[in-house]
């Protein structure tokens, strides 16, 4: 890793300061120079309100890491792409898919980096997982079930814009898992229906089940639930001739045919900034939208289920 590109970060909220700076600071290949965020600043470093008078101050940088809610990704990302920028994407890399086919050709018309990041793939599970059920030894898919829910008050407490058009509710911890099993199949997967249950006071759902075939005909079925708790359950198992694969904790623990697998330790944000500097380097973009797609998918196809007010 011998160049360091000098990098900005824009959207100074929880995702930015729990996970990016801390990476960003363990990570040689990158300095922090700029950031930008309306009302945040971050210590040690210039600090600017928008991303366009970040752009305008420091035309010496490399690249820009986007960490703010996805509705305002769009607007962000091009900008930074018009201006030369290498760009790194929280997920989900848009509000729409078509957003990000968009900036994908435009990237690629400027020569810059494009990185549409999923950060549960970089869990530990994630790679032994796909591997396995990649191998002959475990024989063929027979179907796989997802049950991803959590309490929203406890993860998301006062977030607003979860809520509104292009915040995906549920979806937001949802697509998590769908990056996860659109990476470890050996197949590609297909949504056949869905149901979105959505409190009468909120435009995006809290709850929804997804009905899902892989191109072998295994079904695979994924429940999402912001109304469960106090312990979450982020959970994905899936049956194949040699036995059952279980990821448990959002890819922290993995168990295959009854044995549990040891892993590497937890390191999604630096895996993802050692991606983002590898792909820079080699002049490459990695932007995979099936996630997105299966959530666009169930938003085009999905049943409504109207239910009692959230309270927001
Ligand atoms: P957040 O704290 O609510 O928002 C991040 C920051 O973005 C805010 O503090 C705000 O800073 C800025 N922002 C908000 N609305 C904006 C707007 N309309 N225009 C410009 N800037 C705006 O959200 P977050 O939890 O960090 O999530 C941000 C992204 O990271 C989401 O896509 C989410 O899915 C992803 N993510 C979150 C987590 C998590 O655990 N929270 C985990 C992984 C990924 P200013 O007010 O200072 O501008």
């Amino acid at each position: 890793m011998n160049t360091v590109y000098k990098l900005g970060v824009v959207g100074i909220g929880k995702i930015a300061r729990d996970q990016h700076l801390p990476a960003i600071a363990a990570q040689p290949g990158f300095e922090l120079v700029a950031c930008a965020s309306r009302n945040a600043s971050v210590e040690g470093v210039r600090n600017y309100e928008d991303i366009g008078a970040l752009l305008a101050a420091e035309p010496s940088l490399d690249a820009i890491s986007l960490c703010a809610p996805p509705q305002v990704r769009y607007e962000q990302a091009l900008a930074a792409l018009e201006a030369g920028k290498h760009v790194m994407l929280e997920k989900p890399p848009g509000a729409s898919v078509s957003e990000v086919v968009a900036l994908h050709d435009i990237a690629r018309a400027r020569g810059c980096t494009l990185f549409a990041s999923w950060h549960s793939r970089a869990a530990s599970a994630v790679e032994p997982a796909r591997a396995w059920l990649a191998s002959k030894e475990a024989g063929a898919l027979r179907s796989v079930e997802v049950r991803w829910k959590e309490d929203v008050r406890r993860w998301h407490p006062g977030q607003q814009w979860i809520w509104e058009p292009g915040g995906l509710g549920v979806f937001d911890p949802g697509i998590n898992a769908l990056s996860i099993v659109t990476r470890i199949l050996p197949h590609e997967v297909a949504l056949r229906a869905a149901t979105l249950t959505t409190p009468s006071d909120t435009s995006t759902p809290i709850a929804a089940e997804l009905d899902c075939v892989a191109t072998n005909g295994a079904p695979v079925r994924a429940v999402f639930d912001w109304r469960h708790g106090p312990v979450e359950e982020w959970d994905i198992d899936i049956e194949t001739d040699a036995g059952r694969l279980s990821m448990r904790e959002g890819g922290k623990r993995l168990s295959i045919a009854g044995k549990d697998i040891a892993l590497q330790a937890e390191r999604e944000y630096p895996a993802l900034y050692e991606r983002f500097h590898e792909l820079i380097a080699t002049k490459q973009s990695d932007v995979d939208v099936r996630p997105l797609a299966l959530v666009a998918d169930a938003f085009l196809t999905g049943r409504p289920i109207e239910t009692e007010p959230f309270g927001r």
